[in-house]
């Protein structure tokens, strides 16, 4: 069982052509994320934090490791919220830690935004600041199928 509670750990990744676009969404919204703790790979971070003067923080840039990080947190039950910005129109050298990331992010059901529209959404929905649980398949099956 996880539960997300009232203070979100989000993770923020975009990018480099939709960088520009994240920050623009976030400044919008600095008032709402500063409720929340702010993760992000590293050059998102590092402009996200001079934009909301806001502590964010920071995983390894994402081609260098910083997706993969983000992974394993969410895994680990370390971050309750991706917002991901990729970009639709240009191949990235990290293309398979990219899904991985949206992998591991739909096995453990957590809210994904991958694009303006839906981080607008996520970001006005009450869930946002009250605690959530969100239900998850039964892995234990999954988990035991090798046992005798
Ligand atoms: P960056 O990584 O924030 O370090 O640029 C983003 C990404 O491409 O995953």
């Amino acid at each position: 069982m996880r539960i997300l509670n009232t203070v979100k750990r989000i993770a923020l990744v975009a990018h480099d052509n939709m960088k520009d676009e994240l920050i623009q969404w976030a400044t919008t919204n600095r008032e709402a994320l500063a409720k929340h703790s702010l993760f992000a790979t590293g050059t998102t971070g590092t402009l996200l934090e001079a934009a909301l003067e806001q502590p964010i923080a920071k995983f390894l840039s994402g081609p260098l490791g910083g997706d993969q990080q983000i992974g394993a947190s969410i895994a680990e039950g370390k971050l309750d919220v991706l917002i991901f910005f990729w970009d639709p129109m240009e191949a990235q050298p990290h293309d398979p830690d990219i899904k991985a990331l949206l992998r591991v992010a739909a096995t453990w059901n957590i809210p994904t935004a991958c694009n303006r529209s839906t981080a607008d959404f996520m970001l006005t929905s009450p869930l946002m600041f009250s605690e959530y649980q969100p239900t998850l398949p039964d892995y234990s099956t999954y988990l035991n199928r090798l046992r005798k």
